[in-house]
C-alpha cells in the first residue's frame, strides 16, 4: 500500500481543519521536544507559527532513554497542548508510546500522531494506528533500514489507515560527532519508493543546534514535503533536548531560509 508502483501520485494527507503535508508546500512542524508549562508551550507555540511554522510538535509522553529523565507531563502535557492550538489555530504533533494511550490521543485532539524512533517496530502499536482516522508521523529507527521503515508504514496502511508521514530522523553509524547521522538519501529514495510524503527532523538527526540549519536546507533540496525542528524558549534550561532546540529567534531564521529555498526549487 505504500508502493509507488501500485499509486503513482503522491499522496497528500490534509487534516480536517484544513493544513496539509505532500501537496508541494514546505510544512514547517516546529515546538520544543517536551511539553513543560501553559506559558512555554504557549509562548513558543505563537513565536514558531509567526515565523511561518504549519504545525505545533511538543512531546507529553517522553521515551527518554534514562527512567530518572524528565519522562514527560504526560496527560497535563496533552492539556496544555490543546490549550496553545486554542490560542494559534496551529494542529498538534505529539507521540504516542502505549496503545492504551490511543483513545486520550483521541479525546484530546491530537491532530497527527508520532510514532517515535524507538516505537518504528511497535508491531501491534502500529497495527492499533492502522484502524483510526487520523495521520500518523512515522520516525525511522534508531537502526533501521528504509525497507524496514517502509514495513513499518505497511503495518499501520494494512488496517485501513492510509495517512502515514515518514520521517527520516538519523541513524546510527561510527560517528560521534552528531547523535545520529543525517541519511540524507533516504529521502529521495523513500519518494522513489512511495508515494507517502517525507518529512525530515534535523534537530534529532544532529543533536546540535548550529547543525539543524545545514541540514534542513540539505532536506529540502533532497525534495523534503517538510521538517520537524525542536524550538524552545530557552534551551540552556529545557528539561529534554535544550543543545539541539533553537530559539525563536533562531527558528525564525531557518524558516525564513528554508521556505525562500523550497520557491525557488
Ligand atoms: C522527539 O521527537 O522528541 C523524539 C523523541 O524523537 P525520536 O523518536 O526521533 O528520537
Ligand atoms: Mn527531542
Amino acid at each position: 500500500k505504500a508502493n509507488r508502483k501500485f499509486h503513482p501520485d503522491n499522496t497528500v494527507i490534509t487534516l480536517p481543519t484544513g493544513q496539509k503535508i505532500g501537496d508541494g508546500n514546505l510544512a514547517l512542524i516546529a515546538g520544543p521536544c517536551s511539553v513543560e508549562t501553559e506559558a512555554q508551550i504557549c509562548e513558543v507555540a505563537e513565536r514558531v507559527k509567526a515565523s511561518g511554522a504549519t504545525f505545533l510538535r511538543g512531546g507529553a509522553f517522553k521515551p527518554r532513554t534514562s527512567p530518572y529523565s524528565f519522562q514527560g507531563l504526560q496527560a497535563e502535557g496533552l492539556e496544555l497542548l490543546k490549550k496553545a492550538k486554542a490560542k494559534t489555530g496551529l494542529p498538534i504533533v505529539t507521540e504516542i508510546m502505549s496503545i492504551g494511550h490511543i483513545p486520550l490521543f483521541e479525546e484530546e485532539g491530537v491532530d497527527i500522531i508520532q510514532v517515535g524512533a524507538r516505537n518504528m517496530q511497535n508491531f501491534e502499536l502500529l497495527k492499533a494506528l492502522g484502524k483510526i482516522n487520523k495521520p500518523i508521523l512515522l520516525k525511522r529507527g534508531l537502526s533501521n533500514t528504509i525497507e524496514e521503515l517502509l514495513m513499518s508504514a505497511e503495518y499501520i496502511m494494512a488496517g485501513g489507515n492510509d495517512q502515514v508521514i515518514l520521517c527520516e530522523r538519523g541513524i546510527r553509524t561510527y560517528e560521534t560527532y552528531t547523535r545520529n547521522t543525517l541519511d540524507i538519501s533516504a529521502v529521495p529514495i523513500l519518494k522513489k519508493l512511495s508515494h507517502l510524503p517525507v518529512v525530515v527532523d534535523p534537530s534529532h538527526a544532529s543533536g546540535i543546534a548550529w547543525l539543524v540549519e545545514p541540514l534542513a536546507m540539505a532536506a529540502v533540496a533532497a525534495g523534503a514535503d517538510g521538517l520537524i525542528i525542536e524550538v524552545h524558549n530557552n534551551p540552556a534550561k529545557a528539561l529534554s533536548d535544550g543543545a539541539q532546540s533553537l530559539t525563536p529567534d533562531q527558528f525564525d531564521r531557518v524558516a525564513h531560509h528554508v521556505l525562500r529555498t523550497k520557491d525557488a526549487l
